[in-house]
């Protein structure tokens, strides 16, 4: 076995490690033996000197031990290799890995895949691997090589995108770029069918909203013959998903003219522009305020995330509360609104509170129809709950 420095945790401490929560904060530490650097495998250990689990180190941020393992193990090529194809294995029990329909899914979702710390997605063909964690930039060459291994033919090009994820030590030294590139198809996905742009090198994030899909297909059933405005559209995922069914008009907004462009090249894409569709380049605060009343049937609401601390939630819930009361107060009787939010710091209960009280505020009589979280290939660790980021709630508004 290798010999890696040990993190002793103060007495009491150990008991999230003991219930498999992945991350250690430098308030539970007692001492180190050995020497430490950013990024190093470390192993933890309680008080009473027993093994509980290994992970990366980290100095900057709260979070100082990012747990790859509760078994004491070698961290090598054949420890990574088995992770990767067990989360490929999952993606192929959701049905996602040969999917005529769809072929753009997440491959490794973090904390969700005992993987803290990394990002991987895949657009037909294309793999953009994200890293938010110094431990596991340092792998970025070691991933790839497994990659190749594992995703054969599956497998076009792997492009770095961390320049804005990582922590600002590495940061310093990492440019977005390609790590192997054997050749990059034409960077059209397709989602149920419906095709989309993805620009994984200029576009937000690692370049597509995949949480958002079965969500969008969702939206299909209530889009027939229905006005719907989509709000903080991105590159015209949702407005895509409603013409598919049926709806009369779509109205996409976000306030990235480049986002707009990508929308109306979405829509050209599936339905060669014989469909009624307007896209704006406006802030959505602005679009709202100038509503109109009894004009859509269907409101979509799914906007950045407002609170990315702690200490912005409750700025950040004002954001919500404020978009969600337009949105109440002038969509048509009997009319249906998606609205999300995909802050960590806002938990689903904040959440529903904060649509509650938008809600009350305009008196209108209000229902509950769907809850909706993030896709599957987002999985949430049980023991993780902070993964269940995404929440969605589709509302009946009489
Ligand atoms: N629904 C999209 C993803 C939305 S991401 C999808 O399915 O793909 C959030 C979007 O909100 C981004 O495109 C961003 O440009 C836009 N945005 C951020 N602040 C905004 C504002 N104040 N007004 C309008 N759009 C905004």
């Amino acid at each position: 076995m290798s010999d890696y420095t040990k993190i002793i945790l103060k007495p009491g401490k150990d008991k999230s490690v003991q219930r498999f929560h992945p991350w250690v904060f430098s308030g539970a530490v007692l001492g180190v033996t050995g020497e430490l650097n950013d990024g190093d495998v470390v192993e933890v250990y309680d008080a009473d000197k027993n093994y509980l689990a290994s992970g990366h180190y980290q100095d900057e941020g709260s979070i100082v031990v990012r747990i790859i393992s509760f078994i004491k193990k070698d961290i090598n090529k054949e420890f990574w290799k088995d992770k990767f194809v067990d989360a490929i294995d999952l993606r192929k029990r959701i049905g996602l890995l040969d999917n005529k329909q769809t072929n753009a899914y997440r491959i490794v979702h973090g904390e969700g895949d005992e993987m803290p710390g990394l990002i991987v997605d895949y657009y037909d063909g294309i793999v953009v691997m994200q890293f938010h964690s110094f431990g596991m930039y340092l792998l970025k060459e070691l991933f790839t090589e497994i990659l190749i291994d594992v995703m054969g033919d599956k497998l076009e090009a792997v492009y770095n995108k961390s320049s804005s994820t990582l922590p600002r030590s590495a940061k310093v030294s990492s440019k977005d770029e390609f790590l192997y590139k054997k050749n990059i198809p034409e960077n059209i996905i397709l989602e149920y069918g419906n095709k989309y742009f993805v620009d994984v090198v200029e576009g937000q994030k690692t370049g597509f909203f995949i949480d958002q899909r079965d969500n969008r297909k969702l939206l299909e059933i209530y889009s027939k013959d229905a006005n719907v405005l989509n709000m903080f559209c991105y590159t015209g995922g949702f407005s895509v998903a409603a013409l598919k069914g049926g709806a009369k008009l779509v109205h996409s907004v976000d306030s990235s003219q480049k986002a707009i462009d990508l929308t109306n090249k979405n829509i050209e894409l599936n339905f060669k522009n014989k469909v009624n569709h307007e896209a704006f380049a406006t802030d959505a605060f602005d679009f709202l305020d100038a509503l109109q009343k009894d004009v859509y049937d269907v409101i979509v609401l799914d906007p950045p995330a407002f609170s990315k601390h702690l200490q912005s939630k409750d700025k950040g819930l004002k954001g919500y509360k404020n978009i969600n009361n337009k949105a109440f107060y002038n969509i048509k009787k009997g009319g249906i609104i998606f609205t999300f939010s995909c802050s960590q710091a806002i938990s689903k209960e904040d959440f529903k509170t904060m649509v509650f009280s938008a809600a009350a505020a305009t008196g209108r009589r209000i229902k509950i129809l769907h809850q909706l979280s993030q896709g599957p290939d987002h999985p949430i660790s049980i023991y993780h709950p902070e993964g269940d980021y995404l929440k969605g709630l589709v509302l009946y508004v009489d």
